[in-house]
């Protein structure tokens, strides 16, 4: 069967390839609280962990690796790489598209959901979403939850993130 190599493939219907993520990070003293790419000033304890611990902006990450099929934080930003070490979330979030756009695909859109019991995400929610759908080039949206009292969310012992995302794929660039 012959095929013309010098056709540029274009699908006849482009299939959205839908991705899951999460994060978990533990609360602790003696450092600045980030999430959702903004620094929450008052609170007495910060979310540890490799970089600054933002849940949500790592839950994006990972669902857009996910939705690409291109692994996860791990597999770019893991602890080979020390370049990452400390690195704010959003800073994560932007390098994160660069590579998924890269791999050949656009986003659609990101999904994240936070769960815990602080900060009190509903107040700065929009501020939010907008520091991340400008890292992410995409919009990204915040919602949030609580779990009851519940487990270590409703301890208040640390935030999970949890995210969807939709990228397509798109012919290569350049
Ligand atoms: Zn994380």
């Amino acid at each position: 069967m012959a095929s013309d190599v010098s056709s540029p493939i274009i699908p006849a219907v482009i299939i959205p390839r839908v991705g899951i993520g999460t994060d978990v990070h533990a609360f602790a003293d003696g450092v600045p609280l980030w999430v959702g790419g903004l620094r929450w000033d008052g609170y007495e304890q910060g979310l540890a962990g490799h970089s600054d611990g933002d849940v949500i902006a790592h839950a994006a990450c990972n669902a857009i690796f996910s939705a690409a099929g291109i692994g996860d934080l791990g597999t770019h930003f893991g602890t080979d790489r020390p370049e990452y070490a400390g690195a704010a979330g959003v800073k994560l979030l932007g390098e994160a598209a660069r590579i998924v756009r890269a791999a050949g695909f656009e986003i659609g859109n990101i999904a994240v959901q936070v769960i815990g019991v602080r900060p009190r995400i509903g107040s700065r929610r929009q501020e939010a979403e907008e520091v991340l759908s400008a890292a992410a080039g995409a919009p990204v949206s915040i919602s949030a939850a609580t779990t009851d009292g519940l487990g270590m969310t409703g301890r208040g012992e640390g935030l999970v993130g949890l995210a969807t995302a939709l990228v397509y794929p798109v012919a290569p660039r350049g």
